[in-house]
């Protein structure tokens, strides 16, 4: 397994999923993680692994994490933290739409300006932010305020890659397909709800959208996050990076 040894990383949304996955991946590689969620008792099991530290916060909340990120000064940054909401453009409230752009891409701007300074002054840093390939990337039913917000992380993600390329800085977005994760069960089990059909019916819709005809595995995209982390990447930056069973392609 490729070393992060002594490396520190701070990995928002940790508690579970995606986020959890990396953040127990980066531990083992030897990283020093601070594993960041909103959800205390959730973060609570990682709180024994080794090379993990927990830190409750709500990234939403601009001072508390612009502080947590400048306190921790990390040279890999890992902005995990997402929400998915369902539903079209008629479908989507004011509430919806900031909450999406608020957590989806604003604590992504709001941590990688807190982190970048002291990138800059060691000359190096690495950066990953989680899109999706919904997202400007491929257009999917229901997911408007969702796809917008992810469509921005890449914006952002190049926009930043652009002007610190000579910095030392990388910075790549991950864009998973349909990957099983506790959100993503219950969003089966909500569509089971909506459209009248069984868990395992709602399930294999989702399935049928992945060319691979499988779900994705958190552990896979921690892999990728892994790759892009260690030096075997450091010709990489400013790049949206599929992981998704084929979908996009
Ligand atoms: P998840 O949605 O199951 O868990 C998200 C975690 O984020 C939870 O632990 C939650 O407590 C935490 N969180 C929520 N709001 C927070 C806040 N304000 N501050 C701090 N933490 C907060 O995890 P997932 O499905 O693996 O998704 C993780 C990321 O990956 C998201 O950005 C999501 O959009 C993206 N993604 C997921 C999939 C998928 O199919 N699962 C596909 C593409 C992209």
């Amino acid at each position: 397994m490729p070393s992060l040894s002594n490396k520190s990383a701070f990995v928002t949304a940790a508690a579970q999923g995606i986020g959890q996955a990396i953040a127990m991946c980066y531990a083992r590689s030897g990283a020093n993680v601070t594993a960041v969620d909103i959800n205390g008792d959730a973060l609570g099991k990682l709180a024994e692994t080794p090379n993990i530290t927990v830190l409750q916060l709500d990234v939403t909340d601009d001072a508390k994490l612009a502080k947590a990120v400048t306190d921790t000064a990390p040279e890999l940054l890992v902005n995990v933290a997402g929400v998915v909401h369902n539903g079209n453009i008629l479908e989507c409230s004011a509430d919806d739409w900031d909450l999406a752009m608020n957590l989806n891409v604003r604590s992504m701007y709001v941590a990688c300006q807190a982190a970048l300074p002291g990138m800059v002054e060691r000359k190096k840093g690495c950066i990953i932010n989680m899109s999706s390939v919904a997202s400007s990337l491929r257009a999917v039913p229901v997911r408007f305020a969702y796809s917008v917000s992810k469509a921005a992380v890449l914006g952002l993600t190049k926009s930043i890659a652009a002007d610190f390329v000579k910095d030392g800085i990388r910075i790549n977005a991950i864009c998973p397909g349909t990957v099983r994760s506790p959100s993503w069960e219950q969003r089966a089990r909500d569509l089971a709800q909506r459209e009248n059909i069984s868990e395992q019916e709602a399930v294999q819709r989702f399935v049928e959208r992945q060319p691979m005809g499988r779900i994705g595995e958190a552990d896979e995209v921690a892999a990728l996050a892994l790759y892009l982390a260690t030096d075997a990447a450091q010709y990489v930056t400013g790049q949206a990076l599929c992981i998704d069973g084929g979908w996009s392609m």
